[in-house]
């Protein structure tokens, strides 16, 4: 889809909310609609978007080199050191009496924003750009499986490398390298989590020494073209505990079966619940302590979520991670991620890189 056609399905959808003005600044909104990507700086870029009317991109003057204008999609406004850009931005909202902004926007911007805007109500605008966002066209699918792609064959290639005295720092800096080498341009994050340490779902990878007999969790994804890839698996350095090899099985047929059960028309909570009840099934329910999953694209972590209480229904077109877990406080942890895309012709996994639990050294 071009960035017309993205403007034009915005503004319906500011039409259908009543919504006068949608305000952008950094993240994934601004470059959805534009191409443009504003940097996070105390100088001020914002997109403002009228319902009806010319969108204009206010950004600083030494900004305005690197922006690529899209004729038809919006008009730069630059200014200068000396200027204000919130008097600027307000400007062009005028009097809009219902303002959406930026999730991501700082707070100092919004807070100035309001004081001078009085009388406007502000909405988040991810109430208009969610649901868009959410439902990928085919080049964003194959973006997304660019992405998936990329860390499939780190995954596994880490098969085949060494594990036990290494540290999960020293893990944690190959993956991140190897992630910018496959061609990402941006490492979001690489948990490398050993032994104990995995109980703890989202470690921050450390000093530890990998041991035989850990079991070892790496979940890591970043940015790639735009879209961003999120994978994980599970590495054991030796034959495991029989518990753990048992509770990995358990686990590898929930998430097998929250993939099948992920059809376009299923409810979010259907899905999740799907997960949870295979876990059950084996007596894990209670040690699965996250929700099921959460949409991908050109954030990690987007709609839609397949969390319980999310009546939400799969669209083709969504993709989404499927990752149910397993954590025991003290013990070990296991989670097994894939991302999966809904089409009409079922779930496709972007993710291939073998399940199995990889014995390593
Ligand atoms: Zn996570
Ligand atoms: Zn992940
Ligand atoms: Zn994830």
């Amino acid at each position: 889809m071009t960035y017309p056609q993205r403007m034009a399905r915005a503004r319906a959808r500011m039409q259908e909310l009543d919504i006068d003005a949608l305000c952008l600044s950094v993240g994934p909104d601004l470059p959805y609609l534009t191409g443009y990507e504003a940097m996070p700086l105390e100088r001020l870029t914002m997109l403002v978007v009228p319902q009806d009317g010319d969108a204009v991109l206010v950004v600083p003057q030494l900004e305005a080199p690197r922006v690529l204008e899209q004729s038809g999609v919006f008009s730069m406004h630059p200014w200068a050191e000396t200027e204000d850009p919130i008097q600027i931005v307000a400007g062009y909202v005028g009097g809009a009496p219902v303002v959406a902004i930026g999730d991501h926007t700082w707070a100092r911007f919004v807070l100035a924003l309001q004081a001078m805007l009085g009388s406007a109500r502000f909405v988040p605008a991810s109430r208009v750009t969610g649901p868009l966002r959410a439902i990928k066209d085919d080049a964003e699918i194959a973006a997304l499986t660019r992405a998936a792609q990329a860390v499939d064959l780190i995954a596994a290639d880490l098969r085949d490398r060494p594990f036990v005295g290494r540290t999960e720092l020293d893990l944690h800096r190959e993956i991140v390298d190897r992630m910018l080498d496959a061609g990402h341009e941006r490492a979001n994050f690489a948990i490398v989590a050993s032994g104990p340490h995995a109980a703890s779902p989202h470690h921050e990878p450390g000093h530890r020494p990998i041991e035989p007999g850990d079991v070892v969790l790496c979940d890591f994804g970043g940015t790639m073209a735009g879209y961003c890839s999120d994978i994980t698996r599970m590495y054991a350095a030796g034959e495991p505990d029989p518990e753990i090899r048992a509770a990995y099985d358990a686990l590898v047929e929930a998430q097998e079966a929250a993939v099948r059960a992920a059809v376009v028309g299923a409810r979010c909570c259907d899905v999740d619940a799907v997960a949870r009840d295979a876990l059950g099934a084996a007596k894990l329910a209670d040690r699965f302590v996250h929700r099921t999953g959460h949409g991908i694209g050109m954030e990690a972590h987007e709609d839609p979520y397949l969390v319980a209480g999310d009546a939400t229904r799969l669209a083709a077109g969504h993709a989404f991670s499927i990752e149910p877990g397993v954590y025991v406080p003290g013990r070990f942890g296991l989670r097994l991620e894939d991302i999966v895309a809904a089409t009409p012709h079922g779930p496709r996994r972007l993710n291939n890189a073998p399940r199995d639990l990889a014995i390593v050294h």
